[in-house]
């Protein structure tokens, strides 16, 4: 990751604005936000409801255009959508009708690259996450973790060397959650994906982030920047949150956006 400042960022915005126009009002969602990724990084936006966290993913998926500003995905600009990139929402948008395994399919029929090798490492995955045994039942007879690993397989089967990750665990209960955030950074890691995961859940931005991005609102911006110490950074998600200053981090980021929510107080 010590790479030198020319060489092109996996993910950089530039004075990202973007504003959504309707008949009678322009609202700022975002304002100028400068950010570079590089390859391999795992990135955690954390910020008040209504900060810009979807609107930045929708822009770096290029499913929105900035009103102002650059992104750049390995030193090209981002026109629409692209291969390269995986998005991953809350819900898990699962075909109830159709199997596990013609779920995960259906990714790679969508992208327009189904054939025997593109199968075979979707059900490598499936076999990875646990889930090579339901690969023919209904998602109808799976539980809500089971259903967001088909949803995760699903975006991975395509192979993005992106994986944005809009609250993929938030209605998850606690548990489940944890056991899936282990499996999450080590998969990501394993396939040295770069990653940009939104999540309310300080303890969980310190836990998978190698460094944690602070939103405020009204305008969404940038307002603080943590990079997390290695030792908390390398230890799986469960053991971070026992590592030594992880509690300290968490005050800090707690006190952050306390600050944030009693600014919106004022609004
Ligand atoms: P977050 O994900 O941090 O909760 P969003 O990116 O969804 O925030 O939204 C940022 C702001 O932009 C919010 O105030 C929201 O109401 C507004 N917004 C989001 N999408 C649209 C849209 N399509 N049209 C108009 N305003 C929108
Ligand atoms: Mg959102």
């Amino acid at each position: 990751m010590n790479k030198t400042p020319s060489t092109p960022a996996k993910i950089e915005l530039g004075h990202v604005t973007h504003l959504y126009l309707s008949s009678n009002r322009a609202f700022m969602a975002v304002k100028d936000i400068n950010l570079r990724v590089e390859e391999g990084e795992f990135i955690c936006l954390v910020g008040p409801s209504g900060c810009g966290k979807t609107t930045l993913l929708s822009l770096i998926a290029g499913l929105e255009q900035p009103t102002s500003g650059k992104i750049l995905i390995d030193g090209n600009r981002v026109t629409g959508t692209s291969s390269q990139v995986g998005y991953m929402l809350q819900q898990d948008y699962l075909f109830n009708w159709r199997s596990i395994e013609d779920n995960v399919f259906l990714g790679l029929e969508i992208k327009g690259i189904r054939n025997k090798e593109t199968e075979e490492y979707a059900l490598h995955l499936l076999d990875e996450m646990e889930l090579i045994d339901v690969r023919k039942s209904s998602p109808t007879q799976l539980s809500g973790g089971m259903r967001q690993r088909v949803a995760l397989v699903r975006t991975l089967a395509c192979q993005p060397q992106i994986l944005l990750l809009d609250e993929p665990f938030s209605a998850l209960d606690y548990h489940t959650k944890l056991k899936l955030e282990d499996l999450v950074f080590t998969t990501l890691r394993r396939h040295k994906k770069t990653a940009i995961l939104v999540t309310h859940d300080l303890s969980e931005s310190i836990a998978l982030g190698d460094r944690v991005l602070i939103f405020s609102r009204n305008p969404g911006q940038v307002r603080t920047e943590l990079t997390i110490p290695a030792p908390i950074r390398h230890a799986l998600p469960f053991e971070a949150r026992n590592q030594e200053g992880f509690s300290d981090l968490f005050q800090y980021v707690w006190k952050e956006m306390e600050v944030l929510s009693d600014a919106a107080k004022g609004d």
